[in-house]
């Protein structure tokens, strides 16, 4: 439970959203995780984060004990089972009365909350890293930069001046949390509250540490090596552990989650390993056949159009798509046949057009397509009147 990311951050929306923000950022993220789109290998841990995030945010009463207790309110044995053992065991001493009175509340139980002094690892961050088309088939190197909360050198993460090291809290004797008394109509009951003197870490420093404040970790510029896979597409991510942010209490650093974004490209389309083309080609090269050289990413190849190619005909170039991902080999480039009618001709060119029209004998072809056509149809009804 110690990493578990909190359900706002995980959302992405801040203490107070309102229940529409709240659908809305759900519907988004559980669209962007979902296990039928989203392949990554990480992709279906964070659809279940997300979902259990929305399932306690968007019921207000699960909210409003989640505000107070944590994830521990979450914990199916919350309210009914539990006990305290596990968080204030070491440092408990004169809670007795507290657990009892406690109990009652919530009708024989009590909640486990979070020890404050447990090591807990960073904040995930993420970085969008902006691809060019040819780079996220080829894969690059590159050395990104972004800030994030590094352990304190000057203090080592302690917070306290060096020499001299952080006492456990006078007030809630390290807990982190005091009990507080409340009238209620039920009588007078014991509630939970954060330590206002320790603000909940349980730690009291006398002499702050003078570079981070007390905080045993700051701000600062990190950079890190990325080694883009080959074949990465718009949308991948890539989890770079311990890339993010600073634990608490010696706890591990974050994960850093490059999310990869690939700019179109003129030419091309492409879904996975495959790429799309277009051909343009004039009427003479359509009918006469030619020989010319198509793009691909891998550069120039020589292509043979057949004599009699029709508009939408589509070839395949072996081995010239993008590279799988996963697996080894390339993809294929498909050429899709787009014959261009030219707008403009000169007088010249739309005399020789006529003299090929009147060579050509056009009524008898159209009349041809036109019965075979016909007589497919009247197959295909006689099949039906069987
Ligand atoms: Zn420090
Ligand atoms: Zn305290």
């Amino acid at each position: 439970m110690a990493d578990k990311r909190d359900f706002y951050d995980v959302l992405g929306v801040s203490r107070d959203a309102s229940q529409d923000e709240i659908k809305k950022a759900y519907r988004k993220l559980s669209k962007k995780y979902h296990p039928d789109i989203n392949k990554e290998a990480n992709a279906d841990e964070k659809f279940k984060e997300v979902s259990e995030a929305y399932e306690t945010l968007s019921d207000d009463q699960k909210r409003a004990a989640y505000d107070q207790y944590g994830h521990a309110s979450t914990d199916p044995n919350f309210g009914a089972g539990g006990g305290f053992g596990g968080g204030f065991g070491g440092q408990a001493g004169g809670f007795g009365g507290f657990e009892d009175i406690f109990d009652q509340f919530f009708g024989g139980g009590g909640g486990r909350r979070r020890n404050p002094n447990a090591p807990r690892k960073g904040e995930d961050l993420q970085y969008v890293m902006d691809l060019e088309f040819e780079e996220a088939i080829f894969g690059k190197e590159s050395t990104i930069r972004y800030n994030r909360e590094e352990v304190c050198e000057t203090c080592t993460g302690t917070g306290a001046k060096p020499g001299t090291s952080p006492q456990s809290c006078s007030q809630c004797r390290g807990a982190g949390a005091v009990n507080v008394e409340r009238n209620t109509p039920f009588g007078r009951v014991m509630t939970q509250q954060t330590c206002p003197t320790c603000s909940g870490t349980g730690k009291e420093i006398k002499e702050k540490c003078t570079t981070c404040h007390g905080a045993g970790h700051n701000k600062k510029q990190h950079s890190v090596k990325v080694t883009v896979p080959a074949g990465v597409e718009d949308g991948n991510q890539m989890r770079l552990q311990n890339q993010g942010d600073a634990g608490l209490n010696g706890g591990p650093y974050g994960d850093l989650f490059v999310i990869f974004r690939v700019k179109p490209s003129e030419l091309f389309e492409r879904s996975g390993a495959e790429i799309y083309y277009e051909l343009p080609i004039n009427v003479v090269q359509a009918t006469l056949g030619d020989e010319l050289e198509v793009p691909t990413v891998h550069g120039k190849v020589k292509f043979k159009i057949p004599a009699g190619t029709q508009p939408g005909t589509t070839f395949r170039l072996r081995g010239k798509g993008a590279p799988h991902l996963r697996g080894s080999g390339n993809g294929d480039q498909h050429i899709r046949v787009k014959v261009v009618v030219p707008k403009k001709i000169s007088e010249e060119q739309a005399e020789h057009l006529r003299q090929f029209a009147k060579a050509s004998n056009f009524e008898e072809v159209t009349e041809q397509g036109d019965s075979s056509f016909f007589s497919k149809v009247k197959d295909a009804f006689k099949d039906k009147s069987k």
